[in-house]
């Protein structure tokens, strides 16, 4: 395991939205909040677009539901553009890490200069004059929770990574009954990319004591209640717990970040059309097992926590936690999905070429481990 004197001596910084409120029912409270704004653009999609009636918010309200999922730039640009027409004073996102992550560019930057491309990076925007709330619908990305948002180029198939201090949420409100109507699929799929961000950042090469209490955290309350999530849509308790969890891992996504996991997930997710979630979950099980031998000890931890049985070697966490994705009902072969073998050496160079991420990740991963990673996945 990585000295933790020394982990804990790195310095980070751990942004949060200004206000969370958590429980069942609470998005109601959201228009009390929102009463001094006049002009309130909210950003949703179909299944989300029915809870705006809940928040019965004052003021002109304009919705934006014609955002296909995981929108690629002419997409954003298209809601930027209704927004800009309309002038809000606070943007609200409600729905899916798709919509969180538009809703935060479009309250920093319907009103700038500055365009998609020129902000993407670390630290490009200028500022944000808008308010901004976030209310997710599903529990997976902790979009809500962090200065991160992800558009994909419609050329490269890509996705390019915006970071801000300046899309962080005003309030974020977690309420689990938005989440009674989320597929028995997306559940699972979006509970296996909170965990997967849990995870990545609990066994990262930058892991950090205080994000590492976070994770254990998201990954404690995965353990309790994903697969009751899963196989009751409305069991309150264990959609609050999975939107808990979900937000700590978006916690961990901020100073820490994800490895090789998301690395290896995101050219499935662009070439093969793979929602997020489900790309991520198909991985898991193999880079979970590919860390193994560097860090033992989290790995443990994070079995147990996910009720599996003792392992002592590689293959054993491999077969635990891939049976474990399997028992939520995700189809985990990549053949499953479109994939080809000819595919794997091109997606391999791909992921390995996302340094941001691949160097994260406490083993050392080169092309050929990938390539047997996702032949291991096939
Ligand atoms: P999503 O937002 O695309 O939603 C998945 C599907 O579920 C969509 O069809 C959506 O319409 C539907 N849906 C959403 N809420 C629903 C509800 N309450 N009932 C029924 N259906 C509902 O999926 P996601 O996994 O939440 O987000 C994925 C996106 O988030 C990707 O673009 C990914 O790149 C991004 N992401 C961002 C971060 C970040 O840090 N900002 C982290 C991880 C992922």
């Amino acid at each position: 395991m990585a000295d933790s004197t020394l982990s804990m001596a790195r310095p980070i910084t751990l942004l949060q939205p200004t206000r969370l409120t958590i429980g069942a029912g609470a998005v109601a409270g959201l228009a009390e909040w929102a009463k001094p704004f006049q002009r309130i653009f909210v950003v949703a999609m179909a299944p989300t677009v029915g809870f705006v009636d809940r928040i019965a918010l004052s003021g002109v309200v304009e919705t934006f539901t014609d955002l296909p999922p995981e929108p690629d730039l002419p997409a954003v640009e298209a809601v930027l553009a209704a927004a800009r027409a309309f002038r809000p004073d606070l943007v609200i996102g409600l729905g899916g890490g798709s919509v969180m992550d538009v809703a935060k560019l479009v309250a920093a930057l319907w009103d700038s200069e500055q365009s998609i491309p020129d902000v993407v990076g670390v630290g490009k925007i200028n500022g944000r004059r808008s308010a901004l709330a976030q209310v997710p619908t599903t529990s997976g990305t902790g979009s809500e929770a962090g200065i991160r948002a992800l558009v994909t180029n419609p050329q490269t198939l890509a996705k390019m990574a915006v970071e801000s201090q300046f899309m962080l949420a005003d309030i974020a409100v977690l309420d689990p009954e938005l989440t009674y109507s989320v597929p028995a699929a997306v559940t699972s799929a979006t509970g296996i990319d909170a965990l997967a961000h849990c995870v990545e950042a609990f066994t990262n090469i930058k892991a950090h004591p205080l994000i590492d209490g976070y994770a254990r955290l998201g990954i404690e309350l995965v353990g309790r209640f994903l697969e009751r999530a899963v196989a009751d849509g409305g069991d309150t308790e264990a959609r609050a717990g999975m939107m808990l969890a979900s937000y700590y891992g978006g916690l961990c996504l901020g100073p820490v970040n994800t490895a090789g996991g998301h690395a290896l997930a995101y050219p499935l997710g662009t070439r093969l059309k793979l929602p997020h979630g489900l790309a991520n979950a198909i991985i898991f099980p193999h880079v979970l097992a590919f860390n193994a031998k560097v860090q033992p000890e989290k790995t443990g931890l994070i079995t147990a926590a996910l009720g599996l049985d003792g392992w002592t070697n590689e293959a054993q966490v491999l077969e635990q936690a891939h049976g474990y994705c399997q028992r939520l009902g995700i189809q985990m072969g990549l053949r499953h999905h479109g994939a080809q073998q000819g595919d794997l050496s091109s997606w391999a160079e791909e992921a390995f070429a996302i340094k941001r991420l691949i160097d994260n990740n406490p083993r050392p991963m080169g092309v050929s481990d990938i390539v047997s990673i996702y032949q291991n996945a096939f």
